[in-house]
């Protein structure tokens, strides 16, 4: 299932016509089917993780961090590792305070797993790939 990064829809993509790029089912925007992390805002995080049909990681970060820029490519490859099975959202702390804080997050980076609109793992903190990779895989995946 791959999430719409225009309106948010997650979508099946099936085998497409040759030569036929995925589009989203409701809004027809082009899809992006590579898994890459997606920028969401507060509102877009809520509804996001509440009606997600595949597990959520978040990376909670921000422009001036250091080590949420050391994160981002490893993040990165988690999800296009896992195109289709995980969706992989970015929340810039600064603009969504009110969604950490009522998450009790308080410093960053911060990752968390949600499955069926629950957490069900955090870290916080920058760790290396090998251990991320196989949080994800042992948390968002069990
Ligand atoms: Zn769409």
């Amino acid at each position: 299932m791959h999430r719409c990064a225009q309106c948010g829809t997650f979508n099946r993509v099936g085998a497409s016509p040759a030569g036929a790029a995925p589009i989203c089912g409701r809004c027809k925007a082009s899809l992006d089917t590579s898994g890459a992390p997606q920028d969401v805002t507060a509102e877009a995080f809520d509804k996001t993780v509440a009606g997600a049909p595949v597990p959520v990681l978040v990376d909670f970060w921000a422009p001036w961090c250091g080590p949420c820029r050391v994160a981002g490519p490893i993040i990165d490859a988690l999800g296009r590792a896992h195109a289709g099975q995980l969706a992989v959202l970015k929340l810039n702390a600064d603009t969504a305070p009110q969604v950490l804080s009522g998450l009790g997050i308080s410093g960053i980076p911060t990752f968390v797993v949600f499955k069926g609109g629950r957490e069900v793992s955090r870290k916080t903190g920058l760790l290396p790939a090998p251990v991320l990779t196989k949080w994800v895989a042992d948390t968002a995946f069990r």
